[in-house]
């Protein structure tokens, strides 16, 4: 028999579980062709997710899950969960039921049709600002030209991964991650399907607008040098010019002579060759911090307790 992980990240979420749980059950016993397990990582929550979480596993055996030590964010908390599913395949859903667990067979069917990675797109954002709409497809935008690797826009982590695609995703280990990029760089024979996405069904949201920005600066600089390659056309562009400049300011003062002229000029050029150089250097050093956390090597999440059992070793090495 076939068996199907889920992997669900929870982040303050026990208001979310209780409307969660029986919609999973539902699709687990009308699809007993399988077999089921649900894997819960409890992302350091503040509530009393993991209280619910140990009242679920002792009445229903299906119910797996990781608890993290604290909170290392949603990207961490995937990969805790890629480690530890068992599945031939695994589908991640978030915990608010923003992603409908009734679209979970139709992806299965694709998936015995042969598709390793069968991922949903929403049809449209749901409740969301006008700002935050465009702030997204900027940066989307800016993505696609940059890269090489077609990360899609409106696809999120909602999607079914075959046994292979996980084993992919989990040599993948760097500290600051950016999942949504790795699914496309790993390639494997994907499926696209449309879902509506819904509303919240409890608790909030927890992406604040700088939250969001620090994603997209992640998103940005751990896909692509390219910020690197335009400091460097800019730095080109800007030296050829001054070199000219450099040249018509000499004869002029060799052929005119050079009585005190040109304030303006000067602090002109000097703002803006400055802010050049201040935004290089901060191009360069968004990069080295980077190289500096990867070079620490330490783990990409640290887990607490597994069903009920302290944990003491990692399971990855
Ligand atoms: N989540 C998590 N760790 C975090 C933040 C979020 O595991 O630090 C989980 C959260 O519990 C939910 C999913 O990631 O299951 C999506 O989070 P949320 O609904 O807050 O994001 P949005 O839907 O607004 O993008
Ligand atoms: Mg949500």
């Amino acid at each position: 028999m076939k068996k199907i992980s889920i992997l669900i990240p929870c982040f303050n979420e026990e208001k979310s579980l209780p409307f969660l749980y029986p919609e999973l059950v539902k699709l687990m016993d009308g699809n007993s062709q399988y077999e089921w397990e649900l894997m819960f990582v409890n992302d350091g929550s503040r509530d009393g997710t993991l209280e619910v979480l140990q009242q679920l596993r002792q009445k229903d055996q299906r119910v797996n899950y990781v608890d993290l030590s604290r909170n290392f964010g949603k990207e961490n908390a995937m990969l805790a969960g890629f480690d530890y599913v068992t599945g031939n395949c695994m589908v991640i859903i978030d915990a608010d039921l923003q992603h409908p667990p009734t679209l979970i067979p139709e992806m299965i069917k694709l998936w015995e049709q042969g598709y390793d990675d069968v991922y949903a797109k929403r049809k449209s954002r749901g409740k969301e600002s006008w700002l935050r709409k465009r702030l997204s497809l900027e940066f989307y935008k800016i993505l696609q030209r940059s890269s090489r690797f077609e990360v899609l826009k409106n696809v999120g982590d909602f999607r079914l991964l075959d046994r292979c695609c996980i084993n992919a995703l989990k040599q993948l280990r760097e500290s600051e991650r950016y999942t949504k990029g790795m699914y496309s760089w790993i390639g494997f024979k994907k499926k696209e399907i449309e879902f509506e996405q819904g509303d919240r069904v409890a608790g909030e949201s927890s992406w604040s607008y700088r939250q969001l920005f620090s994603f997209a600066i992640d998103g940005i600089t751990s896909f692509t040098t390219a910020p690197l390659r335009i400091s460097t056309i800019i730095g080109f562009i800007v030296s050829v010019c001054a070199f000219l400049y450099m040249i018509y300011v000499f004869f002029k003062a060799v052929l005119f002579g050079d009585p005190v002229q040109g304030y303006p000029t000067l602090v002109i050029l000097i703002l803006f060759l400055g802010g050049i150089q201040m935004l290089s250097l901060g191009i360069i050093g968004e990069y080295i911090g980077r190289i500096y956390n990867e070079t620490k090597n330490r783990p990409d999440y640290i887990v607490r307790e597994f069903n009920n059992q302290r944990v003491y070793q990692p399971l990855h090495d």
